[in-house]
């Protein structure tokens, strides 16, 4: 699965070469490429159709090499480094001069993470520098979670298969400066990370329309191909009684009729955000008229990774800008 020796060996190499390889993560599959390479951020940049205006989270082999592409690297960065890598929190911090402007978006922060996947790992240790590794799909569409997901969009890609991501969304994105700020939810929550540093964490995922004046906060994101809604048990009723066939994701046994599709959900967020992606996917594939999401049953004592979960949701479910 990936993890062969030669695959690894034969993917460094293209990397080097300023080449593109998707590998595994436990959040999402990347789309990796050189961070310091100019000429290779661009494509990545032109494969997926991202703005530019969106910064690349760059990823690393151990927290040690966070202290040469960091400009600074406070004491606070250490200490989540220490507590949560490998693994899905990534850490934006002032970027040295050795990051490319592309990287950043041409702000003065990079976004540093070291994953938690065998693979991912393997790679970074054979390539031996900093990867980008945005999610292996183009730009605003539902993001892969298996290695046929990333070939569904790219055919022609060379993909190291590390099986299913576990985790299943994306990684949080947390700001240390002036105060810590998650600028994008994920399982990693505010109440976790305070505890380790000792102070507040603010959730601050504010949400732009049309194009992005600052990075990670398109409205419209993760989509799939058909219209998604999002909507509760009544919306949900009215919907059903038309015609047109939709595909509902919910986490209650519905028994559906046809033209409409039953896709059952988990009852519980980090097993949602598991199945999240690869429901969507699953959703797609009929064709349907309509997605139709239920608004799942949140519980108050997992209300960080809830608020993860229904982040991609309502992003899912905006229409493009
Ligand atoms: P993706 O690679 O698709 O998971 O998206 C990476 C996300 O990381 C962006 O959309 C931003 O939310 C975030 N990010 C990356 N770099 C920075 C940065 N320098 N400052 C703030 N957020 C960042
Ligand atoms: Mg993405």
């Amino acid at each position: 699965v990936g993890a062969d020796p030669s695959e690894i060996m034969l993917a460094a190499e293209r990397l080097r070469a300023g080449g593109l390889v998707a590998f595994p993560t436990e959040t999402v599959y990347g789309l990796g490429a050189d961070a310091l390479s100019p000429e290779a951020v661009a494509r990545v940049f032109a494969l997926k159709g991202r703005p530019a205006t969106n910064p690349l989270i760059v990823h690393i082999a151990d927290a040690a090499l966070a202290r040469s592409l960091a400009g600074d690297w406070p004491d606070e960065a250490e200490r989540l480094a220490a507590a949560f890598w490998p693994g899905p929190l990534t850490i934006v911090v002032p970027a040295s001069t050795a990051i490319p402007r592309t990287v950043t978006a041409g702000g003065p922060t990079v976004a540093l993470r070291v994953p938690d996947h065998p693979v991912a790992l393997s790679l970074l240790g054979a390539f031996g520098g900093p990867l980008v590794g945005p999610s292996a799909n183009p730009s605003g569409r539902t993001s892969p979670t298996t290695a046929a997901h990333v070939r569904s969009g790219y055919p022609d890609l060379m993909v190291l298969d590390g099986g299913t991501c576990r985790t299943g969304i994306e990684s949080t994105v947390i700001a240390l400066s002036p105060s810590p700020r998650i600028l994008r939810p994920g399982i990693i929550t505010a109440d976790v990370i305070a505890r380790t540093l000792g102070r507040p964490v603010e959730y601050s995922t504010r949400t732009i329309d049309g194009p992005a004046q600052s990075p990670g906060l398109q409205r419209a994101h993760y989509a799939p191909a058909a219209p998604a809604v999002l909507c509760d048990q009544a919306q949900l009723e009215i919907l059903l009684a038309g015609d047109q066939p939709i595909a509902v994701l919910t986490a209650r046994a519905l028994d559906l009729q046809a033209p409409h599709r039953l896709i059952r959900m988990p009852a519980t967020p980090a097993a949602y955000a598991a199945a999240l992606y690869a429901s969507l996917r699953a959703a797609d594939a009929g064709a349907p008229a309509l997605i139709a999401i239920e608004r799942p049953q949140t519980d108050s004592r997992e209300a960080g990774l809830w608020l993860a979960v229904m982040d991609r949701l309502s992003r899912a479910t905006a229409s493009a800008p």
